[in-house]
């Protein structure tokens, strides 16, 4: 299951091997991860489908879920008891690491509507993220990681030697999410950026990259260059120093 060691030396600190990607919803996280942990070799982990099976499971039991102006210890309690009796798992599957819930992933339930509106308010909850921040620094057992989500560079891997907070403007994450048929986005942003724990926000030493109008292979180039020099790789092949298809 291991692949390789999970640290690496530069400049002589030795650190996880990881590499952060933090943003709000539709910055092109998902696609940017996939794609570089694909080109490093590294394990691709999305930690916004673990809060969401979070929600898929209380949903399926039928655990109340307040809005996020009701959460309060009375309302959070039946939350953090399905937590706490819920047996799940992490699998690695194809490179990518994946919570089971009772050997089940459940890929598709997790980005229905009512998961959508109910993880944003579950991921408030002090002891859900305790939970879930525990998980994935577990993942760094499995080998070096790509991990997406809100807080990786500031909670959960703030010692990760690469960084960033992919943006992109709100027209054009706005277009992003219709065209997924998302529409509670922004409101999730919302909701992420004003929690008191592990707020969405970017790590002081991340790369800020804004993405609005530019292609996919634009971004992984910018993101590469910067791969390369953190970590001190070899340059750029002439493969990838092609000019980006428009
Ligand atoms: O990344 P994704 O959009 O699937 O994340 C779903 C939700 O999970 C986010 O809107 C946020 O509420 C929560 N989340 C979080 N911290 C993370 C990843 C996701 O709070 N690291």
């Amino acid at each position: 299951m291991k692949r390789g060691s999970s640290t690496r030396t530069v400049n002589g600190l030795s650190l996880p091997q990881v590499i952060a990607m933090d943003g709000p919803s539709a910055s092109g996280k998902g696609t940017l991860s996939r794609k570089l942990a694909k080109e490093l070799g590294y394990i691709y982990v999305d930690s916004g489908a673990m809060y969401r099976t979070l929600a898929w499971h209380c949903l399926e039991r039928d655990v109340p879920i307040p809005t996020a102006g009701q959460l309060n210890p009375v309302t959070e309690k039946p939350i953090i008891a399905a937590l706490r009796r819920w047996k799940a798992e992490l699998k690695l599957v194809h490179g990518a690491l994946w919570l089971h819930v009772d050997g089940y992933f459940p890929e598709k339930e997790i980005r229905t509507d009512r998961v959508e509106r109910a993880v944003p308010v579950i991921a408030q909850i002090g002891k859900v993220r305790d939970w879930m921040v525990a998980r994935q620094r577990d993942c760094i057992q499995f080998g070096p990681l790509v991990m997406e989500g809100r807080d990786i560079g500031t909670e959960v891997f703030p010692l990760a030697p690469v960084k960033f907070f992919l943006d992109a403007n709100p027209e054009a994450r706005a277009e992003r999410m219709q065209g997924r048929g998302n529409s509670a986005g922004t409101e999730r942003d919302h909701l992420d950026m004003n929690r008191k724990k592990g707020a969405l926000i970017p790590a002081l030493d991340a790369l800020r990259v804004d993405n609005t109008g530019q292609t996919v292979e634009e971004t992984f180039a910018v993101l590469m260059a910067h791969v390369r020099a953190r970590l001190q790789l070899p340059t750029a092949g002439p493969a990838e120093s092609k000019p980006a298809i428009v």
